[in-house]
């Protein structure tokens, strides 16, 4: 990487104004960040000249890859007419009908700026709802930055505590105890245990927070039996089902939720309902999203954010989601049944230990030979991680941006081109470092 100097040079002025050089640690890479010039469909060109196929798309937040003609087009129309009001805006109302109409688990939707504060506006709303303080979460999954969200993804396998039990780790030093003691953690897809561990503190939780495909165990898919026993469990005990989609969404028309036919009672999402820009979206049964509602008395969980639905992002939004109908998500959910095809095979011929998984648009590479089931054999040891990253050199330096933990997202302006291209691009990287 050493070709690129102009990239180099503008990582040691970064770093001298921003910790470790950035705004966001996602960007980082050994030695310097590379930094992007230009996005245009499925390629992002960097400041050197040099052009890939995106497979990262912003961490997941670009369904229609960069710069598609109509997002731009909708977008420059409304900022010539303002980006920001004291004032509702026409736009707000016409994207909240069109996501509402998107699930029938979506009565009534807010939209605030990131998936962080969608979960956090979940458990909030949670809260609110049901008077009770704790929340349960799945071991190891991510969900942002709120305190409450993030417990329990730590790299450090010995404080993990009993599977039967897992602690409530804290990510972040400093993290208040009191903010540990009300997450429960459960193991994935382990009804039997999840269910025992929620019993034990069955009149304290407000609600049980899921990602149905969690990257962080592996985009492994919640198995239904898990999803139901869940569900089940909430509804006996008065606790709310709080689905994360701020990924997910892309998978179904109606969310992962869909495919698993469940009702759910709040849904947080973020990332690619935003057309490219900031965004986040809590939606949910008409009941509990009242708790926001300040016009019927003082509202239980009040809720305010500066930049929420600003006509900009509901502008990209829209029309991104509008574009992202039914046969635009089964023609892109296609393809990326090809590509993950076409990766397996990859991986066969080069007769490495790996597996490829994913569901939707969304794929992982593993450097393991057996596909993770749960959060702790998910976990990457060093050895892995050194493979993983020298075939992620080898993508990136072939043309392919992917997100660090070797895994990518297909976005609609892709062709089998690029699939082909990412499969000779692998088998050649598993072949250079094979063991
Ligand atoms: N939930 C999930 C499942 C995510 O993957 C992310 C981000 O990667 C978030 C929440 C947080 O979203 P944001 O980065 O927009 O705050």
């Amino acid at each position: 990487m050493s070709e690129h100097t102009k990239s180099a040079a503008l990582y040691d002025r970064a770093k001298q104004v921003m910790p470790g050089g950035c705004s966001r640690n996602t960007i980082l890479r050994k030695p310097h960040p590379i930094y992007a010039a230009k996005g245009e469909g499925c390629f992002v060109t960097d400041i050197e000249g040099v052009k890939r196929i995106d497979f990262a798309n912003n961490v997941a937040s670009l369904i229609h890859g960069h710069a598609h003609p109509a997002i731009v087009q909708a977008v420059n129309a409304q900022l010539a007419n303002g980006s920001a009001f004291t004032l509702g805006t026409e736009i707000e109302v016409a994207y909240a009908e069109q996501m509402v109409a998107r699930s029938p688990n979506f009565e009534k939707i807010r939209f605030v700026n990131s998936g962080t504060e969608a979960v956090m506006s979940c458990i909030k709303a949670a809260r609110a709802q049901t008077g009770r303080a704790k929340i349960a979460k799945v071991e190891g999954s991510y969900h942002g930055l709120y305190d409450y969200a993030e417990v329990s993804q730590t790299a450090k396998p010995a404080s993990w505590g009993d599977a039967d039990a897992p602690n409530s780790v804290p990510v972040a030093k400093g993290t208040p105890q009191s903010a540990l003691n009300d997450v429960v953690v459960i193991p994935f897809n382990d009804p039997e245990r999840a269910i025992a561990i929620l019993d034990a503190h069955k009149a304290d939780i407000a609600g049980i927070l899921i990602d149905l495909l969690p990257h962080r165990i592996g985009v492994i898919p919640a198995l239904p039996d898990f999803v139901e026993a869940l569900r089940n469990w909430a509804t006996a005990n008065g606790a709310l089902m709080i689905i994360d989609e701020v990924i997910t969404f892309r998978t179904n028309f109606g969310g992962a939720q869909e495919g698993y036919n469940i009702k759910s009672d709040l849904t947080a999402m973020g990332k690619m309902i935003g057309g490219g820009f900031p965004v986040g979206a809590i939606a949910g049964r008409a009941e509990v999203m009242d708790v926001m509602d300040p016009t019927q008395g003082p509202a239980a969980f009040p809720h305010y954010g500066t930049f929420n639905a600003n006509p900009i992002t509901m502008t990209a939004g829209s029309m991104a989601m509008q574009m992202f109908d039914q046969p635009a998500v089964a023609e892109l959910n296609a393809l990326a049944d090809k590509a993950r095809s076409a990766l397996a095979e990859a991986i066969r011929i080069a007769d490495v230990p790996a597996c490829v998984t994913g569901r939707g648009s969304m794929f992982r590479i593993h450097m393991k030979k057996q596909a993770p089931t749960s959060y702790r054999n998910a976990f990457v040891g060093p050895q892995e991680q050194a493979c993983i990253s020298a075939l992620l050199d080898h993508m990136f330096d072939n043309g392919l941006i992917m997100i660090e933990t070797c895994s990518g997202l297909l976005s609609t302006a892709m062709t089998q081109a690029e699939i082909d291209q990412l499969a000779d691009t692998v088998l050649n990287g598993l072949r250079k470092i094979k063991p």
